[in-house]
């Protein structure tokens, strides 16, 4: 036998329950968004690296050692998206959508990280985004946790947590960081080696160090918080404001920075205890400054993104995916000849009811194997055709989950019969 071929580490096949409750996350997640207006966005898997190393910022985790990259056959240099920011702001730039208009977008798909695969992180994982483009005021920030809040609430996800943070302007930033910079080299002989590293590239990211041993420092240092532009500081009272309004609870983490450069003003996640150590199921926040950034005029824009494997687990540890219903009608069908009958009645009951799942039995088999399999179907009933119903143009209505006798009924009279069914 030939070697068997794995998929490639990190990269899951996501099938059975998984998937069920993967597309009924998907699902939900589009009507909510739909009830609000925002519009779906298809974008490319792949985009020039340089889009990357621009907008997510080159000394990011993710730039300096996550992505996918790679020379195609014209020696361009390439990169799986490691998020869907970057490409969404390129498409709307190219694409000429922000020119004095508004634009609420969502979409989803895979991402591709290098990242060391544990529960809760792959390399190749989903998101599902929402992007929007053309607003600054505070109001919107204010709707995008807003809805994810009612998503929670729809698919029977409590505990969860929402933690909110002002990163402020790109100008109290270069101050604040200054500051954060003194403070933290007076302990340049405890920070860790990633800390180190960081101190020069990226120091706030050192405030979001997973290391416990770290945790005396960062607690003790000043907070971005305290640091605002007083534009920001009002931005930020306002989405509060608008928090409380609509009763959704909240808790300010000064340590709240994302592992993306774009950021600025809110930045928000929301977080769950009940997945270890891979805890943020939802981040996102303001860039105003990103669509310049790559090319178009200067545009706000604030958004979010979902892991969409993080609350697939959530959602199936907690038994939250309604159970969906194989088959309504299962049809049997045996002895010689009796396929083709049975395949024409199938279409006519799939004619006749939209909604309506019809399962038809393929590839043979007793009353009794082909019965097993309609039971397991889940179907409410059975349509059973032998060889002496198709002589008699008549089928079998068998009840298989409700009250009632089996009934014979004519093939001219199957739909309206049916009908009385479904009805009663
Ligand atoms: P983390 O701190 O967990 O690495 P991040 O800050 O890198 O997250 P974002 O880039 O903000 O994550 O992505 C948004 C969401 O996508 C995360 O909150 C998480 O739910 C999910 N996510 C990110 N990376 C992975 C991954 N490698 N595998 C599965 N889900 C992921
Ligand atoms: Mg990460």
């Amino acid at each position: 036998m030939a070697n068997q071929i794995t998929s490639i580490r990190g990269m899951n096949d996501i099938y059975g329950d998984d998937a069920v409750a993967f597309d009924y996350l998907i699902g939900t997640a589009e009507k909510t968004l739909q009830r609000y207006g925002y519009n779906s966005i298809r974008l490319p898997i792949v985009e020039k690296t340089e889009l990357f190393a621009r907008s997510i910022g080159e000394v990011t985790d993710i730039v300096e050692k996550e992505m996918y990259t790679f020379a195609d056959r014209n020696d361009e240099s390439l990169t799986l998206r490691p998020e869907g920011t970057a490409g969404c702001v390129r498409a709307i730039v190219q694409n000429g959508l922000s020119h004095n208009q508004i634009q609420k977008l969502y979409y989803t798909g895979p991402m591709f990280r290098y990242e060391r695969p544990q529960k809760g992180r792959y390399r190749q994982f989903h998101q599902f985004g929402v992007e929007v483009f053309g607003l600054a005021t505070p109001d919107i920030d204010a709707e995008l946790i807003v809805l994810t809040a009612r998503l929670w609430e729809q698919l029977g996800l409590d505990n969860l947590e929402l933690q909110i943070n002002s990163l402020g302007s790109q100008e109290a930033r270069v101050a604040y960081r200054e500051k954060l910079v003194e403070y933290l080299s007076q302990y340049k002989d405890k920070l860790d080696e990633d800390s180190l590293r960081r101190l020069d590239s990226n120091p706030l990211r050192i405030l979001d160090t997973k290391n416990p041993e770290m945790k005396d420092i960062v607690d003790g240092a000043p907070k971005l918080i305290d640091h605002l532009d007083v534009e920001s500081q009002e931005h930020f009272d306002i989405v509060k404001s608008h928090l409380d309004d609509i009763g959704i609870p909240f808790v300010i983490n000064p340590n709240l920075v994302r592992g993306l450069d774009y950021y600025n003003r809110t930045v928000f996640e929301w977080v769950t205890t009940e997945l270890g150590a891979q805890g943020t199921v939802c981040a996102g926040g303001r860039y105003d400054g990103l669509v310049e950034q790559i090319g178009g005029k200067a545009t706000p824009a604030v958004g979010f993104a979902m892991g969409i494997e993080r609350l697939v687990t959530l959602l199936t540890d907690k038994n939250k995916v309604p159970s969906i219903a194989k088959a309504d009608l299962y049809i049997v069908t045996v002895g010689d000849n009796v396929s083709r009958p049975g395949l024409v009645i199938s279409e006519m009951v799939r004619d006749a009811f939209p909604n309506v799942n019809v399962q038809m039995n393929c590839g043979g088999g007793s009353f009794k194997s082909q019965f097993k399999k309609a039971d397991k179907s889940g179907a409410k009933y059975a349509i059973v055709m032998g060889e002496q119903e198709i002589e008699e143009k008549v089928v079998a209505v068998k009840p298989l989950r409700v009250e009632g006798e089996q009934q014979t009924v004519e093939w001219e009279a199957l739909i309206n019969h049916l009908e009385t069914l479904f009805n009663s």
